[in-house]
Formats: structure tokens, C-alpha cells, sequence
């Protein structure tokens, strides 16, 4: 991460683009280009209309914002238990583990999401922690961010102790895009805390949801990051979202799935855009999401098409449109 690219000019000279791209938007934006060398690997050189690049790349097209585009659509902050502590569901909290992403997504939803007070410090684990083990309603924390997994083995491990310790929780869920981005992140000390986790007791779980869009970032190191994954007996999902000019075809998202598969991992959601300010440009009407869900049904094994789903605040879960 240290070694990312930073830069929009760096970037288009690496992947020999510069002055083929115009319709750049102002570097200093709050949400800056943030792109990891093993992911620019996987950019096609000279196409200014490459999948992942679009995923990267600030263009103009984000100073459009449309009426129903707004900071926090779904409603994070009234849902808010505790500083980086989410409940919206039952069951399950969701924790902002790190304020840190491995990689800036044009699209997302949390990129206005006030990191600086909602990520966890020292102290705020412990009492994260603490809110968790006196409910025994809950059953499964999901570590979320920014980026779980940007945070150091050694501070994970000692939150899978922690976690471990408190008897009624039956699983651990990471929701992380580093397998996918840098996939030299699945080191072997991940890999023995998930294994070290699934022992404390029987039935305990460890599920990781990592986040692809497109099959060109399924390459084979990622391929074989998620194998050690499902080695380990992590339950391994898929969450994408679709993106207008990035995987809104039936195409690619048969082949998104198909290689998902190829890596043990089942595609679980694909997300219908939240409405967030700056993101307008990739949004596909729900009318053409159904379709696209229709024509890939047709050509995939059920367990190989994913839920679309589309997140309304307030409701009590996902909801789903196919
Ligand atoms: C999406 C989400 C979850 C997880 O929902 P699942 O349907 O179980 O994947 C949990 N908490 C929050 C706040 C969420 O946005
Ligand atoms: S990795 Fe996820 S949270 Fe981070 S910028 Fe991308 S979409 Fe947003």
C-alpha cells in the first residue's frame, strides 16, 4: 500500500494513456486516486475503456449530481450503536475495523463516510467488544471498514482472541477487497487465526465476502489467495456491484461468475448503486439489473447467479429485486 499510486498523471503514463484521457476531475478532491501496484497490473495498457481502470480513474462526470444522490442514503448515521459500531440487522453488528481501503473505488458508498470519528482505536476495540458480549442476541460480527484486512495480523489476532472468547457469537465475517486487490495479502498468520477461530468451538465459522466487479481481477495469484482461503475452511462470497460501463452485460457477468467459481467462492450480492453523490455516472436502471439477472439465469447453475439486491434504509435486510 505504501507503494500505491497516488497519482492521476502517474497512472496514465504507467498504463500509456496520457493525453488520450481528458475529461479528468480535480485531483484534490476528498476522495483521492489510490491504486495498488498488483491492481494496475491487471489494467489493460492503452484502453481507456478497461474495466478496472474505471473503477480507479476521478473523471468529470463525478461533479454530477442528480436529486435523488445524496452523502448518506443509507441512513449509516442514525443507525450508528456506537462510534464504529453499525446495527441495522438482527443478529449480526457490523464493526468499521479500519478507516483505510487498499484501493479507492469511484462508486463507493462509504466515500463520505466520516472515517476520522468512526474508526476503531485501541480503546474503542475493547469496548466494541465489550457492547458485543453483553448482548447475546448477537451471533455474528462482521468486520467491515474501509478495509479489515488493512489492519495488521497482529492486532487482528488479538481481536479473533478477544472475539473467541465471547460464547455466544458462532461466526466471524470479514467484508474485505484486499484478496482481490493485493492478494499477497492472505498471509499464513491470517490464515491461522481463521483456523485457530473455527476450533475455539463447534459449529464456529469464519465467512469472508470479498468484493470483485469484473473477471480480469480474478487473476491467478488472486485465484490461488482464495484457494488457501477455502483451504483453511473460510466459507468464501462474493459481493459486486453493478456498474454502468464496468459489468452491466450478460457477458461479463457469466464470466465474473464462472470464475469466481474456478476460485471457490460463490457469488453472493450484486448490489444495486447506492445512491451516493459523485457515483450517478454508474448507475444502471434496476428495469435493465432485472434483465441482466434474467439472461444470466439462463446460462449459469442457480448457486452461480447472485442475489441483486438493493440496500433501503430503514428496512429490516437487503432487499431483494431478483
Ligand atoms: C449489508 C449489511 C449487513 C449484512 O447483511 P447480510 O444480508 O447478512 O449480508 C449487516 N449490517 C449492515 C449495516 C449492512 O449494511
Ligand atoms: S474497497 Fe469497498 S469500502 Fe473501500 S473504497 Fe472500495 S468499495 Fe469502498
Amino acid at each position: 500500500m505504501k507503494r500505491a499510486i497516488r497519482s492521476v498523471n502517474t497512472l496514465l503514463s504507467m498504463i500509456e494513456l496520457e493525453s488520450k484521457v481528458q475529461d479528468l476531475t480535480d485531483e484534490a478532491s476528498d476522495f483521492p486516486l489510490f491504486v495498488p501496484l498488483p491492481y494496475l497490473e491487471r489494467i489493460e495498457k492503452g484502453n481507456s475503456d478497461d474495466p478496472l481502470l474505471r473503477q480507479v480513474l476521478p473523471v468529470a462526470d463525478e461533479r454530477e449530481s442528480p436529486e435523488h444522490f445524496s452523502i448518506d442514503p443509507l441512513g449509516e448515521q442514525s443507525a450508528t450503536l456506537r462510534d464504529g459500531l453499525i446495527q441495522k440487522y438482527q443478529k449480526r453488528v457490523l464493526v468499521i475495523a479500519s478507516r483505510t481501503c487498499a484501493i479507492n473505488c469511484r462508486y463507493c458508498f462509504r466515500r463520505h463516510f466520516p472515517y476520522e470519528t468512526a474508526a476503531l482505536g485501541d480503546q474503542r476495540w475493547s469496548e466494541t467488544i465489550d457492547s458485543i458480549a453483553a448482548d447475546d442476541t448477537i451471533n455474528e460480527v462482521i468486520l467491515s471498514g474501509g478495509d479489515p484486512l488493512t489492519v495488521t495480523d497482529e492486532k487482528l489476532a488479538d481481536v479473533f482472541n478477544r472475539l473467541e472468547a465471547v460464547e455466544h457469537l458462532q461466526r466471524i465475517r470479514l467484508h474485505t477487497r484486499l484478496p482481490i486487490v493485493i492478494p499477497q495479502r492472505v498471509t499464513d498468520g491470517l490464515l491461522k487465526m481463521i483456523g485457530k477461530f473455527r476450533r475455539s468451538r463447534t459449529g464456529r465459522q469464519v465467512v469472508m465476502v470479498v468484493h470483485s466487479n469484473h473477471a480480469n481481477e480474478i487473476d491467478d495469484a488472486v485465484c490461488r489467495s482464495l484457494s488457501r482461503l477455502s483451504d483453511s475452511a473460510t466459507q468464501l462470497l462474493n459481493q459486486s456491484v453493478l456498474l454502468a460501463g464496468v459489468n452491466d452485460d450478460t457477458d461479463t457477468l457469466v464470466r465474473l461468475s464462472e470464475r469466481l467459481l474456478s476460485a471457490n467462492t460463490l457469488p453472493y450480492y450484486l448490489h444495486q448503486l447506492d445512491p451516493v453523490e459523485g457515483t450517478a455516472h454508474f448507475e444502471v436502471p434496476v428495469s435493465t439489473g432485472l434483465k441482466l439477472i434474467e439472461e444470466i439465469r439462463a446460462r449459469l447453475p442457480g448457486y452461480a447467479v447472485p442475489r441483486y439486491v438493493q440496500e433501503l434504509a430503514g428496512e429490516p435486510g437487503k432487499t431483494v429485486l431478483a
